[in-house]
């Protein structure tokens, strides 16, 4: 089995999201594709982010529909930061006859190098990145295959229709009562009413 595995904050979880999961899987003919919203997100330390119980419920709400995407609520059962080689360590262990694929946007995979043991992730699974407006994936390329030779046998590059949003673009239209319908699975826009998230200060 090939096995894609998608690591966010999903705070909350977008189109952008769903495209790049949907054309990972598509792309690379993977069998399934797991979310897996990050606990304590490294990179985001001193940033406040929507309890981890709603963002896993949201991404539940948005990829539950479809039985080749499921949810873990792995990393967040975790104490402390969430370093993905730890997560990859843990699905290595869970699927030790399966091919990993960790799928990033290409912002992820801009900063890749300078991750925790970049080198030992790249043993544990192969790397899909995904095109997002605003990088470029040849630099990216590039880039990667000079700060870790002989990464290239190991990573992926997959252009995806350019959906220039994010989470933070949508949340800061939330709090301004600007519409995110299309934007956002309607059943998550339900949820986040409901729950009154980025609803001001
Ligand atoms: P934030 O603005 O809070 O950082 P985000 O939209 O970047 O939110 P994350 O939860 O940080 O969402 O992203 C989870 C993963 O999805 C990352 O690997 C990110 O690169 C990727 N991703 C997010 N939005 C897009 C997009 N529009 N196109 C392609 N990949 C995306
Ligand atoms: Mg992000």
């Amino acid at each position: 089995m090939k096995i894609g595995l998608f690591g966010g904050t999903f705070d909350p979880i977008h189109i952008g999201h769903m495209v790049a999961a949907r054309v990972a899987l598509e792309a690379l003919g993977l069998n399934r594709v797991i979310f897996i919203p990050t606990g304590f997100p490294p990179h985001k330390m001193g940033v406040s982010v929507t309890p981890a119980e709603k963002r896993l419920q949201m991404v539940v709400l948005a990829a539950g529909y479809d039985p080749v995407f499921s949810v873990s609520d792995w990393e967040l059962t975790q104490q402390g930061p969430s370093y993905t080689v730890d997560t990859l360590t843990h699905y290595r262990s869970e699927y030790p006859a399966d091919e990993l694929y960790f799928i990033m946007g290409a912002d992820m995979l801009h900063d890749f190098p300078n991750w925790r043991q970049p080198d030992k992730i790249l043993q544990l699974a192969r790397l899909v990145g995904m095109a997002r407006p605003g990088f470029d994936l040849d630099k990216c390329q590039a880039l990667l295959q000079k700060e870790i030779p002989g990464s290239e046998e190991r990573v992926y590059f997959v252009d995806m229709p350019g959906l220039e949003i994010s989470s933070t673009w949508l949340r800061e239209r939330i709090r301004n009562r600007q519409a995110v319908d299309f934007l956002i699975p309607d059943r998550v826009i339900h949820f986040i009413e409901e729950n009154r998230l980025y609803d001001g200060e």
